[in-house]
């Protein structure tokens, strides 16, 4: 019998630090706090595993109308109310305007303005390994353009091709290669059914995937009219603040120029 008082009553009023609990900290840590991982398709080759639709989805792509409101500091992404709501767009009304205009450089802005569709869809790109530390990082959001969604709509349509590339059992990559830079990018989509077969092979890693990867159609937050006017205020400064920093940027103070006019 030993001297020293017994603690042991003492472990009960504290929990266990595990290895398990270490990675989970871990990995909370390193999650993006809106939950989303964007990715982005590089020039050259992408090899994207497209994840399929959550439960009680049909389709693993979320299409949505956006105008892409370019010059400012970033790309602003604002989906077009006439398109979903069926309410005046004052981006599409901007966009009509400007398209009217003698002005070349605005009619150019206008076209810009136009409301173009967006296709969001979560994937793997296979040309990276996967992090088997933290599966689920190297799941991510890409946006595709309308010629890849039309092609991978053959692809899933046609058996020969493939069929159900979705699928992280029976599925394959896709290989998607971007070439060329501004109004010259060139998108194709081809089926990489060589590769077919599960996304990994250890069950821990797929359930990992499996339960993590976000519901692309959650993503699409419809703004109000107060949400888009806003945004669209913002750019305009945006705008206006570059004309006024670099002399070269005519256009942009144009349009700043014209849509305050408005106002
Ligand atoms: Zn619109």
């Amino acid at each position: 019998m030993s001297d020293q008082p017994s603690t042991s009553d003492l472990f009960s009023l504290f929990g266990d630090f595990t290895e398990e609990g270490a990675n989970a900290a871990k990995a909370a840590a390193e999650r993006n706090p809106n939950g989303v991982n964007w990715g982005k398709v590089l020039p050259g080759s992408n090899l994207l595993r497209i994840l399929p639709p959550k439960p009680g989805r049909e389709n693993p792509l979320a299409s949505r109308y956006v105008h892409y409101l370019k010059g400012g500091e970033r790309v602003k992404q604002v989906p077009c109310l006439q398109a979903h709501k069926g309410v005046p767009c004052p981006l599409c009304e901007d966009a009509a305007r400007l398209d009217g205009s003698d002005d070349p450089v605005q009619k150019e802005e206008g076209k810009e303005m136009r409301v173009q569709s967006s296709h969001l869809v979560a994937a793997i790109d296979m040309n990276a390994p996967i992090d088997l530390e933290n599966p689920s990082a190297s799941v991510k959001v890409y946006e595709l353009r309308r010629g890849v969604v039309q092609d991978i709509a053959k692809i899933r349509l046609n058996v020969r091709s493939g069929g159900n590339y979705a699928h992280p059992f029976e599925g394959f990559p896709i290989e998607i290669i971007k070439e060329g830079t501004g109004m010259q990018t060139r998108y194709s989509a081809m089926p990489c059914v060589a590769q077919k077969g599960p996304i990994h092979t250890d069950e821990g890693v797929m359930r990992a995937i499996l339960t993590s990867y976000p519901d692309v159609f959650t993503l699409h937050k419809m703004p109000t009219m107060d949400e888009v006017l806003a945004t669209r205020q913002e750019w305009q400064d945006e705008l206006a603040a570059k004309a006024v920093v670099s002399r070269g940027g005519r256009s942009a103070q144009a349009l700043a120029a014209s849509m305050s006019a408005r106002r």
